[in-house]
């Protein structure tokens, strides 16, 4: 049992203000696996007080210092790598093998990785009669989900504190353990108390009580586009600035001429992973209406090829869901989609055979002949639940690629490059994939329409936290 009864506010691991705890279910299993503290205003104050304090000293650093501590923060992630990779496994639900390679991996590597990008980042230049400098925006409220903890935690922590900026984190409440294994990695890599803080708690507690509190000067939001809208209200009472990064509904587009097994594959791949609870989740496959019957053979074998069981397990491809709470409302999903009309080609709302009991089970689930208005096309379900919708000719498949109030994510197939491209480059969505295209961690990552503003990741990441200045030299 991992039980946490600390916040770490200036450097210190304090009791916080009320004895009340929040529980963290172990998602293969069901049981409580731990208690988190549920902070509250007075812990946030706190923390923004720690922050503030720390600023002046911590922006006048040198790059080269603050890219120094960021490598010893990648070096202490690393020597804890299993202990992450096992607890979010537990926390999540990601297969380990996988939890190790992402959950625990990207962090090390983004760490490291911005360390590099400060170094070499060029803060000041000569525009005419005036040096515009790059300075850090102040203190930061970072607040973040549970499908990808640390790597979203990661993601706002490390170029913020890279540009100078102080840190006040309220991760997820539903997986916050990799977080207190992140604060406990800064404060043995010696930063100096208040630069980076802890406070755990629940959104409307914690989250809130920091969006709103007149010392933090932008929030960075990763989650839901629900959760997003609160904050864009309450942060405009004190016009912080806002960077938020949202849900999606990406589509998949397969036109005529791909290699079918291939972009099938690779779109139930795109869907699945993590149990489809990604933000960029390939979850509407777009397949000409003559390819359908084999479209969606493939993509409902490919779906059966989805061992589902424990995460700790070597044999396991899809691992459960991260709650009971998300278990229920992609169930529900499921039951929608055959009430209007979708072919259930693979799956459905029973719980999957052979699952460990007790864990967030679900059955890696495939629609076909689904229509665009569809409540399974149109809304974020989070869970390993496909809809492959038939389009009539290219035109087609990119007004229904875009008629979406989301704009994160997509891909194309065609074994013709240029046209692949020239599709990819019409749809209306941060981060296109075309024919596979490797993740990378150097290019920026957000979303347009409600899928959020701002970026993240490489150098966008990083201006993402700086400010423009202009000093209007006189000669
Ligand atoms: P969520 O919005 O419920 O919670 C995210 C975080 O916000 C948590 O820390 C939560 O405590 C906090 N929060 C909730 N309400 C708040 C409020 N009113 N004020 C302040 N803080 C509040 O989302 P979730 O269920 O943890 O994550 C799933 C969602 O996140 C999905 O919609 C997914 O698409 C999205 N997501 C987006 C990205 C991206 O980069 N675009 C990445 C990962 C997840």
């Amino acid at each position: 049992m991992l039980v946490k009864d600390r916040l770490f506010i200036g450097g210190q691991w304090v009791a916080p203000s009320s004895a009340e705890s929040i529980e963290v279910h172990n998602a293969g299993t069901g049981e409580v696996m731990g208690r988190i503290p549920a902070g509250g205003e007075k812990d946030i104050a706190a923390a923004v007080a720690a922050a503030r304090a720390a600023f002046d000293s911590w922006s006048s650093k040198e790059p080269s210092f603050r890219a120094e501590c960021l490598e010893k923060i990648s070096a202490g992630l690393k020597a804890r790598a299993d202990e992450l990779a096992r607890t979010i496994a537990q926390e999540v639900g990601m297969p380990l093998k996988m939890a190790s390679r992402i959950q625990a991996g990207l962090p090390i590597a983004n760490f490291a990785n911005f360390a590099k990008i400060v170094s070499q980042f060029k803060f000041e230049e000569r525009v005419g009669n005036s040096v515009v400098v790059r300075e850090p925006v102040g203190v930061v409220g970072a607040i973040t989900p549970w499908n990808y903890p640390l790597h979203q935690i990661t993601l706002k922590v490390a170029p913020a504190l890279a540009a100078g900026c102080t840190v006040v984190l309220k991760p997820s409440e539903v997986a916050p353990f990799n977080a207190f294994v992140l604060a406990e990695v800064i404060e043995a890599a010696g930063l100096p108390g208040g630069v980076f803080n802890l406070v755990t708690g629940l959104g409307a507690g914690a989250g809130e009580a920091l969006v709103r509190h007149p010392g933090v000067d932008m929030i960075s939001f990763t989650g839901s586009t629900r959760a997003g809208k609160r904050i864009s209200e309450l942060a405009a009472q004190s016009v912080k600035r806002v960077a938020l990064e949202l849900g999606g509904k990406s589509a998949s587009v397969i036109l005529d001429d791909a290699d079918l097994a291939a972009a099938v594959k690779g779109t139930v791949n795109g869907c699945y992973l993590n149990s489809g609870q990604t933000c960029t989740a390939l979850t509407r496959m777009l397949v000409p209406e003559k390819l359908y019957p084999e479209a969606a053979a493939l993509a409902a074998e490919a779906a059966r090829g989805f061992t589902v069981g424990d995460p700790l397990a070597e044999s396991t491809k899809l691992g459960p869901l991260t709650s009971k709470a998300q278990l229920e409302r992609v169930r529900s999903y499921i039951r929608k989609g055959v009430q209007e009309g979708a072919e259930l080609l693979a799956g459905g709302d029973a719980p999957p055979a052979g699952a460990p009991s007790g864990g967030y089970y679900v059955q890696p689930t495939v629609f076909g002949k689904v229509r665009n208005d569809m409540t399974i096309a149109q809304e974020e379900i989070f869970g390993p639940v496909l809809s492959i919708i038939p389009y009539r000719d290219e035109e087609e498949a990119i007004r229904i690629a875009n008629d979406t109030i989301y704009g994160l994510a997509g891909a194309v197939w065609s074994k013709d490059d240029a046209r692949a491209q020239r599709v990819a480059r019409r749809i209306r969505a941060g981060q296109v994939d075309v024919n596979g295209g490797a993740f990378n961690m150097n290019a920026p990552f957000g979303g347009f329409k409600q899928s959020g503003h701002g970026r993240e990741a490489g150098v966008y990441g990083l201006e993402e936290f700086l400010e423009y200045k202009s000093l209007q030299l006189k000669g």
